[in-house]
């Protein structure tokens, strides 16, 4: 039974269509319930636990509310009569996912496109990262993943993407964004040119060397807005540095230290067993990457309960840059480091490093995770549940009630094909539908519940 079109549209733009009994309500007055019916055909709620068949989920004011056995209506689902129905009796439906390592401002193609060329000059702008982040974000959403961390932009250009989704006034994930990564002078990330090594050159770059000034650095991004801090400790398949320890023991323990005294996680981009055993001492809640750790480090990091982001497809670039048989992937193959945390029991979260390589592909880490021995469904685990984790939300990762309404269908069985997972048909995140029968819903007016919405007033 498919909705009629008055409740496709109200599932679509959710909140124009009480958005008038506001209007006109008496000042004050609370705003209405708002439900939406899904009719699950296969539900896996928690990842981790066994799928149901046939049920319907009650989404109450962007919150999962209860789960019924049976596709039932309004009435017998005690919701008010008209209440939205989204049919995904022939899909199998899951939380959102999660990516704990992107790079929402830019992508590959970007250069290929010219971006940033004009006149002569060829360096990119913030408001050409601007740009492409609202774009990206939204392509980020339409793949499925309603909560990402963006780990390393040097403007604030994911700052203000993060706080418009937030405020309803575009599509896309929720962003936890770190600012700019700390890096030593020198280092990974140290972006800031020599003739401008002044201080608000280096604070804004996230360039610091000793505790105090990495200190500083924290309470700086922290300031600007960031949600995390990511420092990186060595070089990557992605500079031109080498795999050298660049942020010592001292400078680590700081950063972490200040961090989490602003409540803030620590992400840790490391290849290496020194710099990883450092960074997990010093307290770091995940290590980007890590590549080439040992197997006492990765003993350390399961005792600390420390998690790895494998970023797997960053080893594997993509096809179109040329690069044949590339050492980032023989040296990946070489250490197999995914394959001995997972034997060793780490906890691995879900990241990609997407930006490296085009958004919207960030479901092929499933491809490698799986490929490389993971389960199915602790593959599905890894970017639901332990991500949540990782980033400290209680809110996301499980559709149990009194949960955030962050669910996603696709037609096959990802547990019986993971590449299900490319192929994303239907995105909910707050209870909002963001995209459906793999159409997404195309504008910026997008309101969730709550919204300030100013009467006759654009956003
Ligand atoms: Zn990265």
């Amino acid at each position: 039974m498919r909705m009629n079109v008055t409740g496709l549209v109200c599932a679509l733009l959710a909140i124009f269509c009480i958005a008038p009994v506001w209007a006109q309500g008496r000042p004050g007055a609370a705003p209405p319930e708002r439900y939406v019916l899904v009719h699950a055909g296969t539900l896996l709620a928690i990842p981790g636990k066994s799928v149901a068949k046939n049920q319907t989920v009650v989404v109450r004011n962007g919150q999962i509310d209860r789960t019924i056995d049976g596709y039932v209506g309004a009435a017998e689902a005690g919701v008010p009569a008209g209440t939205p129905t989204v049919d995904l009796k022939d899909k199998f439906v899951l939380p959102g996912l999660m990516d704990a390592h992107v790079h929402l401002r830019s992508q590959p193609s970007d250069m290929a496109r010219g971006q940033g060329i004009r006149r002569g000059r060829a360096a990119r702008l913030p408001a050409d990262y601007t740009f492409n982040a609202v774009l990206y974000a939204r392509r980020t959403l339409a793949a499925g993943f309603t909560t990402v961390r963006d780990v390393g932009s040097d403007d604030q250009s994911v700052f203000a993407v993060r706080d418009a989704i937030n405020a309803g006034r575009m599509v896309g994930p929720r962003i936890l964004s770190s600012g700019a990564a700390l890096s030593a002078t020198g280092g990974h990330a140290d972006g800031s040119v020599v003739e401008g090594d002044q201080l608000s050159a280096r604070l804004m770059d996230g360039t610091c060397d000793g505790p105090d000034e990495c200190t500083r650095a924290v309470r700086f991004q922290h300031k600007l807005g960031a949600d995390l801090i990511k420092f990186t400790a060595t070089g990557g398949f992605s500079s031109t540095q080498t795999f050298e320890q660049q942020l010592f023991f001292p400078e680590m323990k700081a950063i972490v230290d200040a961090a989490h005294q602003l409540n803030m996680k620590v992400a840790v981009h490391a290849y290496t067993p020194n710099s990883i055993a450092d960074a997990v001492k010093a307290g770091a809640d995940s290590i980007e990457h890590g590549f080439f750790v040992d197997d006492a480090t990765l003993r350390l990091m399961k005792k600390q309960g420390t998690f790895l982001v494998p970023t797997l497809a960053a080893a594997y670039p993509p096809p179109f840059l040329g690069v044949k048989d590339p050492e980032s992937v023989r040296m990946r193959n070489e250490y197999r480091a995914f394959e001995r945390a997972y034997a060793m029991g780490v906890n691995i979260a879900f990241g990609t490093d997407a930006g490296t390589f085009n958004h919207a592909e960030n479901a092929k880490e499933f491809d490698y995770m799986v490929e490389f021995g993971m389960s199915p469904m602790d593959a599905i685990k890894a970017a639901t549940m332990m991500t949540a984790q990782l980033f400290g939300l209680d809110d996301v990762g499980t559709l149990e009630p009194g949960k955030t309404a962050d669910l996603i269908a696709v037609d096959g069985d990802p547990l019986a094909d993971i590449s299900a997972l490319h192929d994303i048909s239907f995105v909910m995140k707050s209870g909002v539908v963001a995209k459906q029968d793999g159409i997404m819903h195309d504008g910026f007016t997008y309101l969730p519940f709550g919204s300030d919405r100013v009467r006759g007033g654009g956003r």
